[in-house]
């Protein structure tokens, strides 16, 4: 196997749900149930193995966001509930029906789609569906005040259940004041939906609203589900600190692959950007761009290798990068450097790593694509 592979720490993600779901009793006798998003491929870190992880440590639902990533878990052999987050085209309704994915529906056009595909192919049964509202993501959803009426249109369908109401928050992960009043316009709204949909005689199902967000900062958005995503990845996310402690999960590694001796003045990789200061030792390593490592690092960036930090060398090119070792260095040719994610406090995580470029920890783990071998530790 290649040097270079994300070794997703399982026992991190386990443990994260644990932390989660402690943190969930703080509601009270009935803490909510978890959905486990494991989109974009589980954030980046394989959606079965991590969807079979979130199952065993006690997760009820799974939510992805293509029809492509829930056939890839049903064929898997998963059978726990999947929410299907986005919409689905009409050419896909068929696929979504006969592989049972629950997708959020948001207007009557979308639910006869799904409703006819549902008739279709599932031979009487029902399939769970979730009523999406937009309270003020501005994303998919039908306004709160025409929930009761879509519930109305899903419920004359025999092929269909009404198996939850759910809605999706903006600004939750942000500590400024003007956010937070924002989040509790959110949920008020979404309370008054709900509201409309069972007086006008209709069981709102699963109700849901919480990301990772809500999930840390406004148990008020916890009701019956709530769906963290970032935060079981091992990263808190936007402007609040959680008071539970979770660990990344994703760690890239790689080996040292050669050495070499530079003199004071030689320079390092593409547009001579670096130039050695004095004599030096410098190391290469088979990683770059084009496995997701982001190439505006090449301004400034470290590496750890056995615990210690030693900074990139000139600019990251495609497929390698460079790493000056000193001149009295201890680092010999193949030993493992950890790139980001690893334990050492010093070093970088996707969330430094977000911080340092103006993204978050989301895109830095979604990003690291599929030359990189996930190796299950
Ligand atoms: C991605 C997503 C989540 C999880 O968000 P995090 O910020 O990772 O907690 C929850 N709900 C919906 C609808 C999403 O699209």
């Amino acid at each position: 196997m290649r040097a270079t592979k994300a070794l997703i720490h399982l026992d991190n993600f386990t443990a994260n749900i644990k932390a989660v779901r402690d943190h969930l009793k703080t509601a009270g006798s009935s803490s909510p149930l978890l959905c486990v998003p494991v989109k974009a491929d589980g954030y980046g870190h394989g959606a079965v193995p991590v969807a079979r992880a979130a199952l065993k440590a006690g997760a009820n639902f799974l939510a992805i966001a293509t029809v492509d990533e829930g056939v890839e878990l049903r064929d898997a052999g998963i059978d726990s509930p999947i929410l299907l987050l986005s919409q689905a085209l009409p050419s896909e309704m068929e696929t979504v029906a006969e592989h049972s994915l629950s997708p959020f529906v948001a207007d009557k056009d979308a639910a006869k789609l799904i409703a006819d595909a549902a008739a279709m192919t599932r031979k009487g049964k029902k399939l769970p569906v979730h009523i999406k509202i937009d309270t003020g993501m501005g994303r998919m959803g039908c306004y709160p005040n025409e929930a009761a009426e879509l519930a109305a249109c899903i419920a004359s369908f025999g092929s269909l259940e009404i198996a939850g109401t759910a809605t999706h928050l903006a600004v939750s992960d942000s500590a400024v004041p003007d956010d937070i009043a924002y989040t509790k316009k959110q949920i008020e709204k979404f309370n008054q939906a709900v509201n409309s949909i069972k007086a006008a005689g209709y069981n709102p199902g699963i109700v849901h609203a919480a990301n990772t967000g809500a999930a840390i900062a406004h148990s008020d958005a916890w009701f019956d589900m709530v769906r963290p995503g970032i935060l079981l990845y091992g990263y808190p996310p936007g402007g609040i600190t959680p008071r539970l402690l979770v660990r990344p999960v994703m760690e890239v590694v790689t080996n040292i692959v050669f050495i070499k001796q530079v003199k004071k003045g030689d320079s390092i990789s593409y547009g001579r950007t670096w130039t050695a200061p004095h004599d030096t030792v410098v190391g290469i390593i088979p990683i770059g761009y084009g496995d997701g490592l982001p190439r505006i690092l090449s301004k400034d960036f470290d590496f750890t290798i056995n615990g210690i930090q030693y900074p990139l060398a000139g600019r990251i090119c495609m497929d390698q990068c460079m790493i000056d070792l000193g001149a009295d260095t201890d680092v010999k040719r193949w030993d493992e450097v950890s790139v980001f994610g690893g334990a050492y406090p010093a070093a970088h995580n996707a969330a430094t790593i977000a911080a340092r470029i103006g993204t978050i920890p989301y895109e830095i783990t979604c990003n690291i694509n599929k030359r990189v071998a996930r190796v299950y530790v």
